[in-house]
């Protein structure tokens, strides 16, 4: 089998709500589908979510580097040589950062390797060792009373992890936990992700202790993303557990958050680590250290989501799992795949991926070109 074509096209997927972090405030998310076609006709389906305050891509940096560079590369290719796809990019373009895009196309050939075996994407990485993944609803800043209603609501429909954006002042911080502790009861799980927002070390610190008494079970990236330091000097100082996120981009940040001492747990996103292979590379490292992972996201449709939940099933060493899912409040107006799926299992709402080959999701044509759009200055 030879790629023939890699297209990509861009969309912008509304929000429901504005979702409001220490970094960004946004009303919609990037969202640029990619599709490899090959001689045999399979098409494999990728999506790269650009998260410019992560790796400083945007919707429009991504298709020209996937039109210019990343897809001319490889037509002609076996798909199914990923390794040495990856090592194209690396070695031959010397292509630096550009990380969702990478991620976006290296997605669909794990799509088609799944669909070209007839084997689903957590077969390919090993097999999995769950079959569903605990919800989990996230909030962005917001009113403590609007966090409160927002809470009790999901905990009617079987929610029992709710990740809180902190990183706002100490004390706002601590009336949202609060908020949320109080109407989510105390066996809830809380985890709270403070994107870089507190000041400094001392602060993060100061704000931690503030909310340990709540019950987190971790909090991710306390200080900015290069001060692997104050990550060890808040981890020495603090009972949590640190996560780092937004300091994890792919294997040689891992090793040097290891080497600090910096944290507990990477948070592993493809559009970070420019795809599975490294996904698998940064968890080894933090598998060998100690260090667990959670796959997180940026926000995708069904599509990413379903290819960042297949790895978090197939990794023992991934804990934790950041599975939300479209359609919650603070998620996205209209999905544009279908494929993810929850159920109540005893009282608590797990998600499932498909066991169809590939990434196993199939697209809403018309959620697609509802939300496709030009770039203005065209
Ligand atoms: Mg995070």
């Amino acid at each position: 089998m030879k790629i023939t074509a890699v297209h990509v096209e861009n969309l912008l997927l509304d929000y429901d709500e504005p979702f409001v972090i220490a970094s960004s405030a946004l009303t919609s998310g990037p969202c640029n589908l990619v599709r490899v076609e090959t001689d045999e006709g399979l098409v494999g389906l990728g999506e790269a979510c650009a998260g410019f305050e992560f790796t400083g891509d945007t919707l429009w940096t991504v298709q020209d580097v996937i039109n210019e560079y990343l897809g001319p590369a490889i037509v002609g290719k076996d798909p199914s040589r990923i390794e040495e796809i990856v090592r194209i990019w690396d070695r031959e373009l010397w292509a630096v950062g550009n990380q969702a895009a990478k991620g976006g196309v290296e997605m669909a050939l794990w799509d088609l390797l799944g669909k070209a075996t007839g084997r689903p994407l957590f077969d390919l990485i090993g097999g999995r060792t769950r079959d569903a993944l605990t919800e989990v609803v996230a909030f962005g800043w917001d009113e403590p009373e609007a966090l409160a209603t927002k809470t009790r609501a999901m905990r009617a429909e079987g929610v029992t992890i709710f990740k809180i954006k902190v990183g706002d002042v100490p004390e706002k911080d601590e009336q949202r936990v609060a908020a949320v502790r109080e109407a989510a009861g105390r066996d809830a799980r809380i985890t709270v992700d403070a994107n870089q927002g507190w000041w400094d070390a001392k602060t993060a610190v100061r704000a931690i202790k503030l909310l340990d008494p709540y019950g987190i079970e971790f909090v991710e990236q306390p200080v900015r993303m290069d001060d692997l330091d104050g990550a060890r000097w808040v981890r020495e100082r603090v009972d949590v557990p640190i996560a780092l996120d937004e300091s994890v981009r792919g294997p040689r940040e891992a090793l040097a958050c290891v080497k600090a001492g910096a944290c507990d747990m990477f948070v592993v996103k493809l559009m970070k680590t420019g795809g599975i292979l490294n996904a698998l590379k940064v968890n080894a490292i933090g598998e060998a250290a100690g260090v667990t992972i959670m796959m997180g996201n940026m926000g995708e449709s069904s599509l990413g989501l379903a290819a960042h939940l297949h790895v978090n099933m197939a990794l023992a060493n991934a804990v934790h799992a950041d599975a939300d899912v479209p359609g919650r409040p603070g998620g996205l107006k209209r999905d544009i795949a279908a494929g993810l799926t929850t159920e109540l299992r005893d009282g608590v709402s797990v998600v499932k991926v498909s066991d169809d080959p590939g990434i196993g999701v199939t697209l809403d044509q018309e959620a697609v070109a509802a939300q496709r759009v030009a770039r203005p200055w065209q």
